[in-house]
Formats: C-alpha cells, sequence, structure tokens
C-alpha cells in the first residue's frame, strides 16, 4: 500500500539535479538532460535582486553606481547566504516551469569546501523554492560520475574540477571520496593574475571580462605549436585615456606560471595521500580533468609532465557535473526516500 503511494507520489513529481558552481549554475531534469546554463550572478540595488544569471553578468564591471553585480559562491564557499538563495530560487523556477503538479525533488551538487550552515542553507533554500524533496552530493562525487569514471568500482579514479572560484582534485573509489582537496585558486585566480600583469607590464588597465577574455583566447598551461597573439583594449593608468596593447600567448603562460602550479601542488599532494592499492589503478587509468578550465590548452601537457600520469581531459567539461547529477539520479531510484 504504502508503496503504491510512493509510486503515485513520484508520478506527479519529477527529480532533477543542479550543479551550483561558483561561476555557472546548470540544471539538469531527468530523463530530458541540462535545461538551463547561466552565470552564477545575481545584479543587485541595495537589498533587492534587480537580474539573475546571463542578465545579471552583463551587468558585472559595467553597472551603473548603485547596482552591484554579485558572486554569491565566489570561493566556492557562499559568501552571500541571501543572495544564493534569491539565485537558487530563480533558476529552479526559471528550469521547472510549469511541470509536474508537485515540487520538484532536487539533487545539489556543492563545492565540497562548505560547512554544514552551508550546507543547510542550500537545502532550506531549495525547499523555498518549492522543492518537495532535497538531497546533496559532493561536487568532485557529480564530476567524476558525469565523466564516466567507474566511481562505484573497487577500484580508485582521480578527478581535477577546475572551476571559477575552485579547483577541487578527489580520488574516489566505491562509491565515495577516499580523499579531497579544495584549492581556492581557479579560473577567476588566473584572470585576476591577468589584470595584474596587464598593469605592472603595459601600464594598462583592464577589467575582469577582458582579462577573462584574454585567458580564453591567448592563455595556456604549457607551450603551444602555435604561439599566438591579440590586441588588448584598456585604459592607460597614467594618461587615463583608452590605449591597445598587442600581448603574446608566451607572455600570458609566463604570468600565470605560479598560480598553475598551485593546480599541479594540489594534484601533487593528493597523489601523495593516495593508499598504495589505489595508486597503483592511477597508474592505468590516470587523471581526468573537468570544469571550464580544463579548456586552458595546454593543462593536460602540464599536468602530465607534472606527475607522469596520463592526463584526460573531459569531452565536455562544463557539462560534468550537472551530468554527474543526472546519472546519480537515473541509478539510484531511492535517493530521495527517507532515511
Ligand atoms: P564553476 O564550476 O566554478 O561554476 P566552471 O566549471 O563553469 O566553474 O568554469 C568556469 C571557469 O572556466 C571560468 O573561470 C572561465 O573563465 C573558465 N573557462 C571557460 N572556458 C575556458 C577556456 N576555453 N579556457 C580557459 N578557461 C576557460
Ligand atoms: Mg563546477
Amino acid at each position: 500500500m504504502f508503496k503504491i503511494l510512493k509510486k503515485l507520489a513520484r508520478m506527479f513529481s519529477y527529480d532533477i539535479g543542479i550543479d551550483l558552481g561558483t561561476a555557472n549554475t546548470l540544471v539538469y531534469i531527468k530523463d530530458r538532460g541540462i535545461v538551463l546554463r547561466e552565470p552564477s550572478v545575481v545584479a543587485m540595488k541595495g537589498d533587492k535582486v534587480k537580474a539573475v544569471g546571463e542578465e545579471a553578468k552583463r551587468m558585472e564591471g559595467r553597472t551603473p553606481g548603485s547596482v552591484v553585480a554579485i558572486r554569491p559562491l565566489k570561493q566556492g564557499v557562499i559568501a552571500e547566504l541571501d543572495v544564493a538563495e534569491e539565485m537558487l530560487k530563480y533558476f529552479i523556477l526559471k528550469a521547472c516551469q510549469r511541470r509536474g503538479l508537485r515540487g520538484p525533488r532536487i539533487l545539489i551538487a556543492h563545492p565540497s569546501g562548505i560547512t554544514d550552515v552551508e550546507r543547510r542553507a542550500i537545502e532550506e533554500s531549495a525547499q523555498a523554492a518549492g522543492a518537495i524533496a532535497v538531497r546533496l552530493i559532493p561536487e568532485p562525487m557529480a564530476a567524476a560520475m558525469g565523466v564516466g569514471l567507474p566511481v562505484s568500482e573497487p577500484v580508485g579514479s582521480m578527478i581535477v574540477d577546475i572551476g571559477g572560484g575552485t579547483t577541487e582534485v578527489a580520488i574516489l573509489s566505491l562509491n565515495g571520496i577516499v580523499y579531497s582537496q579544495s584549492e581556492t585558486c581557479g579560473g577567476d585566480t588566473l584572470d585576476e593574475t591577468i589584470t595584474r600583469h596587464m598593469l605592472a607590464a603595459h601600464n594598462l588597465m583592464v577589467g575582469p571580462r577582458t582579462a577573462e577574455d584574454i585567458k580564453i583566447r591567448v592563455g595556456s598551461a604549457h607551450p603551444l605549436q602555435q604561439e599566438m597573439q591579440m590586441e588588448v583594449k584598456g585604459r592607460d593608468r597614467g594618461t587615463g585615456l583608452p590605449k591597445t596593447v598587442t600581448v603574446r600567448s608566451e607572455e600570458i603562460r609566463e604570468a600565470l606560471k605560479d598560480k598553475l602550479e598551485i593546480i599541479v601542488n594540489a594534484v601533487r599532494q593528493t597523489l601523495d595521500h593516495c593508499p598504495p592499492e589505489l595508486a597503483s589503478d592511477l597508474y592505468d587509468s590516470g587523471i581526468t580533468v573537468a570544469g571550464g578550465g580544463a579548456l586552458l590548452p595546454g593543462i593536460a601537457d602540464l599536468l602530465h609532465e607534472q606527475t607522469g600520469l596520463p592526463i584526460t581531459i573531459a569531452s565536455d567539461p562544463l557539462s560534468a557535473v550537472a551530468e554527474g547529477t543526472g546519472r546519480f539520479l537515473q541509478e539510484n531510484d531511492d535517493v530521495f526516500d527517507e532515511e
């Protein structure tokens, strides 16, 4: 009898997975796939929300005086609880418009460094957004599942997720995290480093969006077969006037070197913590890299050079965590059942 009721309840609800990233939030609807992909940005005027997601990101760096663009998850921890809650609510409602008779059941992948208080805050904001049940999954676990690593088997797998605010490195086996490490060094840190470099080397002031653009267009972690260059527009620090300079990929790589070293060290330290039985698995299966930072040219060469292990770049690094929540929902029908 109870089982039938449960089944009925399931028919009128639906399950979604959310990748609550520091740079981007993705929503996955079970049996459908990724339905929403937007920057984790909220534009605020005083304590009023002006815009969320794509629209809010467009305002970043060019907001009129009283409007500020906030990234509530900046460093992988929730810097602004209320704002994070508003953002989560907005995305859930947007992704789930007019679906089902009851609210969704939600599986949320969260940065692994967050506190219990933050964890509860995420659960509460999902409930406030209409969720009838909420479960959480550590982000490296979701990422590993999303890229198809054999996380449920008694072998070791290693994932490196280079996001906007953090880099998460983890070794997984038998559905658990054997060891993980989270560094507050990710894409944002690389952007800030480029901003500082442009100022120091060229006396040029550039905003965060230009810095990210430089990283994406000519950034790299290892010498390229064909080095590149681009023109960068900014403002001269001395005169305050607009100015254009040419930057080369070699120069940007040199500027990023120290920060990439932090990521390499996190990978090495994680390998040092790997139990010997699993370490031998890693010599065969190697390391899989996901997150937007996996798209930085040469990152696989750098990690291979520094660890000696085979490196695989995820086929769609920006979707790995969301895909992983989807795979988890697919494989664990009972995830929302009360313990
Ligand atoms: P998060 O999980 O923290 O939301 P994502 O995995 O969505 O982060 O990755 C976002 C980061 O990836 C940003 O810092 C962005 O600049 C960076 N990124 C996106 N594309 C590229 C690229 N082609 N090369 C280098 N970095 C990239
Ligand atoms: Mg992420």
